[in-house]
C-alpha cells in the first residue's frame, strides 16, 4: 500500500508518499517563516494554500516516477487540530486529490501522528509517548481502544511558552532552535530561578515565559535566561513522563513533536529513563517536528482496517483531542 500524506495544520505545508511494503518514507516540506514575531494566523492561511500545490505536486512527480502512474492508493490528511484555515486547504486539497485518484480518504489526528510515528520507528509496544510540540504538550498511554490523556499542559504548549520569551525579545518563529543555541553560550553552573509548575502529571508554562520576559526587561543576559529556560521546562517534562511511566508500569518512552529536536530534551529523558531501566526512543527530526511522513504513515495504518471516511464526513475539526480518536489500528492490542 502507498499513501500520499498532506499536512498542513499551522506552519508547515507538507506532502509525503509512504510505502509500507519498503517501509520508505519521501517527505517534501514547506514551512512558513514570518520576517518578525510569531505565527501570524493569515500570513499562515496565505503560505499554505500557495505552497499546498507545491508539495503535493512534488510527491506526486516522484511517486510516478517511482511507481508509475497508479502509485496512489490512499489519500491521508491532518484533519486537527490547528488553525482553521490552514485546516481547510489541506482538507479540499485531500478531497479533491482521493475524487480525482478515486481511492480511500483518511482523516488523521495530528497529535496521534506524533506519537504513532515514534512508536512505528522504534518498534515499541506499548509506549508512554510524551509530545512536546509547538501548540501542545502531553502524556498519552493507550487503554481499551483509545489514547488516553495522562497529564497535558494547563495553558500553553511547549512550543509556544518558548516563542513567547522569543518574540519578547525580538527573534522571529521558530523561537526553539535559537534558545538552543543562546543557551550553550551560558554558564552551566549558573542556574536563574523560574517558576516550576507541575501539580501531578499536569503542568504549566504560562508563569515561566512571563518570568524570561522580565528577566530579559531587568537586564539578565540572554544565554543565561534561555539556558534557564531550557532546565525549567524540560525538568518539568521529564519529571511527569517518570511518573506516567511510573503510573502506567510501562518501560518505553517515546518523544514526538518539534520541541523533540532539542538535544537538551532528549538528554534528560534519556538520562531518566536509563536510571528506571525504562527505554528511551526519539525520531529523526524530519518526523518530529511537522511533517507529512507521519500523516502518511498513520493513514497506512488507518486503511488497513478500512477506517476510511466518505467525503461528505471528511470536514476539519481545529479542536480534534487525541483521546477522541478511536484507535482501530490497535483493536485487540493488550492495554
Ligand atoms: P503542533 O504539532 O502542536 O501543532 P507546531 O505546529 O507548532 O505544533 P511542531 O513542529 O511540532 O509544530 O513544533 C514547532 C515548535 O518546535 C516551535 O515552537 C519551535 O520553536 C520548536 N522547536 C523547534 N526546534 C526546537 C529546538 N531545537 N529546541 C526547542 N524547541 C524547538
Amino acid at each position: 500500500m502507498r499513501v500520499l500524506g498532506i499536512e498542513g495544520t499551522a506552519w508547515c505545508a507538507s506532502a509525503a508518499l509512504y510505502d509500507a511494503e519498503s517501509d520508505e518514507i519521501h517527505i517534501e516540506s514547506d514551512p512558513y517563516e514570518p520576517e518578525s514575531g510569531g505565527i501570524h494566523p493569515r500570513e499562515a492561511a496565505e503560505h499554505m494554500t500557495e505552497a499546498i500545490p507545491t508539495v503535493i505536486d512534488r510527491v506526486l512527480t516522484h511517486a510516478e516516477e517511482r511507481y508509475g502512474p497508479d502509485a496512489i492508493d490512499v489519500v491521508a490528511f491532518s484533519r486537527g487540530p490547528g488553525l482553521g484555515p490552514c485546516l481547510r486547504t489541506v482538507g479540499t486539497a485531500a478531497r479533491a486529490l482521493a475524487g480525482t485518484l478515486a481511492v480511500p480518504l483518511v482523516g488523521v489526528n495530528h497529535m496521534v501522528a506524533h506519537l504513532e510515528i515514534g512508536r512505528h520507528e522504534s518498534g515499541f509496544d506499548n509506549p508512554v509517548c510524551l509530545n512536546a510540540s509547538g501548540a501542545n504538550a502531553h502524556l498519552l498511554g493507550y487503554h481499551d481502544g483509545r489514547y488516553r490523556v495522562l497529564g497535558e499542559t494547563m495553558d500553553a504548549g511547549v512550543g509556544n511558552a518558548i516563542d513567547k520569551f522569543t518574540r519578547h525579545i525580538g527573534w522571529n518563529h521558530p523561537g526553539g532552535p535559537k534558545v538552543e543555541v543562546a543557551a550553550a553560550e551560558a554558564d552551566p553552573d549558573e542556574l536563574l530561578e523560574l517558576p516550576y509548575v507541575v501539580k501531578g502529571m499536569d503542568f504549566s508554562f504560562s508563569g515561566i515565559s512571563s518570568a524570561a520576559n522580565d528577566a530579559y526587561d531587568d537586564g539578565v543576559a540572554v544565554p543565561g535566561i534561555c539556558h534557564a529556560l531550557q532546565e525549567h521546562v524540560f525538568a518539568m517534562l521529564t519529571e511527569v513522563s517518570e511518573r506516567a511511566l511510573s503510573l502506567t508500569g510501562a518501560d518505553e518512552l517515546v518523544l514526538g513533536g518539534g520541541v523533540g529536536q532539542n538535544e537538551r530534551l532528549r538528554e534528560m529523558l534519556e538520562t531518566m529513563c536509563r536510571e528506571r531501566g525504562a527505554t528511551f526512543f526519539a525520531p529523526e527530526p524530519r518526523l518530529l517536528r511537522d511533517n507529512a511522513g507521519m500523516i502518511a504513515v498513520l493513514g497506512a495504518k488507518m486503511a488497513e482496517v478500512d477506517d476510511t471516511m466518505p467525503i461528505a464526513d471528511s470536514g476539519v475539526d481545529p479542536n480534534f483531542r487525541p483521546d477522541d480518536v478511536p484507535v482501530t489500528w490497535r483493536a485487540g492490542d493488550p492495554s
